[in-house]
């Protein structure tokens, strides 16, 4: 074997426990492991005594702004930012301009990330038109995402599915392709009903009002959750619930899982960690801070959703606007563009919760690597420190700290609704198939050196308790003609 790069010294997350091993990386996989005490001839030795090894992280929700809303971020800002914050393989959302739901505008989303993204990457495309689905599965997109909000950008009306016979029809054409179908639950009359409800009794139409009708009230989550089951359960989608953060959408998701409802779930953090405090310190950036943090239940409900299984993956929902189009909901929240850039302490927020004894190393390997590689088909390819796996590794230091600040942020957008928060567990390297993409967040990989990730038709195996939420997904060869193999 020709060994690139020796990792010496740290202590690696194999996906069957901790150990303390030397990875070897040949080109762009893993090529093996030795005792830190063998002598080898390598190329190029990257110390990492005291550092954690784990795989790059893969996250499945992106919002690239790219095309159309590049003052945003571009896909060389947002795969910077990943780079930095340890993520190795991205796939972006269609929420852009125009939004991406034809073949020639995945083709041509896809042309645009090619010349910038330094990460591995995929595209979900919108899943609404249900006569496009065939053809958008056949050009080789990772997925489709269905919004269920509307109401005016971010949550764009040209995409979101309005009424349960539209949702129907979409996740009913999507289960024959075998991609995943990930869907933004939400009951939007609901939403809309408990709008003028509260700005009838005098509530001001701000960020605060906002946000606790649209991250507070269970009910507008849990009944779209309830209906997604349901059409689950008819069509046999590959259904992957995004934002369950409600306690009622867990509660539901876990009874269906128990009856082995073929389901999986993600939750992004800004939801768990962003408080009251934050909301009043901060303002609009810190939406929809407050809402789930206030409420201890409904916390420790989350954090043990995580443990059992009934949150599959752990998602960032990176998602910026620049501050000003943001700060507009203090006037009038319906009106503003409200999302967060997360990617710059995505991990280090995480890692912040593991030294706090909140989580362990092992379920955010689980949450943030592995799974979500399953979920695209790319296990162990991706999200897996294994032989013949891509070398795709985050070193990290738990002990590292730093001070979260606008001016230290890569997105383009250039801040943060973690503002002033110390961050314990930073990203040191991070290396995608074998090349050094960045060293304490400075980037070291040129422009367009990532590689497109298509979709994997898969199916659902029998349920396996332990794997993946209890169950495991398996490659499905009869639908599987139109996905090359590596
Ligand atoms: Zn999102």
């Amino acid at each position: 074997m020709n060994v690139d790069i020796r990792i010496h010294g740290g202590t690696v997350h194999l996906p069957w426990g901790e150990s303390e091993v030397d990875v070897l990386i040949d080109g762009e996989r893993i090529g093996g492991f030795v005792d830190p005490d063998t002598h080898l001839e390598v190329k190029e030795t990257l110390e990492a005594k005291g550092l954690h090894v784990l795989p790059g992280l893969v996250d499945l929700h992106a919002h690239s702004r790219t095309p159309g809303l590049t003052h945003k971020e571009d896909f060389r800002t947002l795969s910077h930012a990943a780079a930095a914050g340890g993520i190795t393989t991205i796939v972006d959302m269609p929420n852009v301009e125009p939004p991406t739901d034809s073949v020639r505008l995945f083709e041509q989303k896809r042309e645009i990330a090619a010349q910038d993204c330094i990460v591995d990457w995929g595209h979900f495309v919108s899943g609404s038109q249900p006569d496009r689905v065939r053809d958008l599965a056949t050009a080789g997109v990772t997925g489709f995402k269905i919004f269920m909000v509307g109401g005016g950008y971010p949550h764009d009306d040209r995409i979101a599915v309005s009424s349960n016979a539209q949702l129907f029809r979409a996740m009913r054409s999507i289960a024959p392709t075998g991609l995943p179908c990930l869907v933004h639950p939400f009951d939007q009359a609901l939403f809309n009903m408990f709008t003028e409800e509260a700005l009838a009794v005098g509530r001001p139409p701000n960020h605060v009002t906002r946000a606790d009708i649209y991250a507070g009230i269970d009910i507008i989550w849990r009944s779209a959750v309830a209906t997604l089951l349901e059409f689950q359960e008819e069509t046999d989608v590959r259904l992957h619930l995004l934002h369950t953060h409600a306690a009622g959408s867990l509660r539901r998701i876990r009874d269906a899982k128990a009856r082995g409802v073929r389901v999986t779930a993600a939750i992004d953090p800004k939801y768990f960690h962003l408080t009251q405090d934050d909301l009043e310190r901060l303002g609009p950036r810190a939406y929809s801070g407050a809402a789930v943090t206030k409420n201890p239940e409904r916390l420790a409900l989350i954090w043990r959703c995580l443990k059992d299984g009934t949150i599959d993956t752990i998602d960032s929902d990176h998602g910026p606007h620049t501050l000003e189009e943001v700060e507009i909901a203090r006037v009038d929240a319906w009106k503003a563009q409200l999302g967060s850039p997360q990617y710059d302490e995505l991990l280090s927020l995480m890692l912040t919760d593991v030294n706090a004894g909140l989580i362990d190393l092992s379920s955010i390997v689980r949450l943030m690597c592995e799974n979500p590689a399953r979920l695209i088909g790319r296990y162990p390819q991706k999200g897996a420190i294994a032989v013949g796996s891509d070398a795709d590794l985050v070193l990290i230091d738990l002990n590292a700290s730093r001070v979260a600040r606008d001016e230290d942020v890569i997105s383009k957008v250039h801040w943060t609704p973690y503002a002033g928060r110390t961050l314990v567990g930073l990203p040191v390297t991070t290396i995608r198939r074998g090349q050094v993409i960045a060293r304490n967040r400075t980037i070291t990989a040129p422009a367009g050196s990532g590689r497109y990730l298509e979709g994997r038709a898969l199916t659902w195996a029998d349920p396996a308790p332990g794997r993946f939420g209890g169950l495991a997904l398996q490659p499905r060869p009869d639908i599987g003609s139109q996905q090359p193999q590596r």
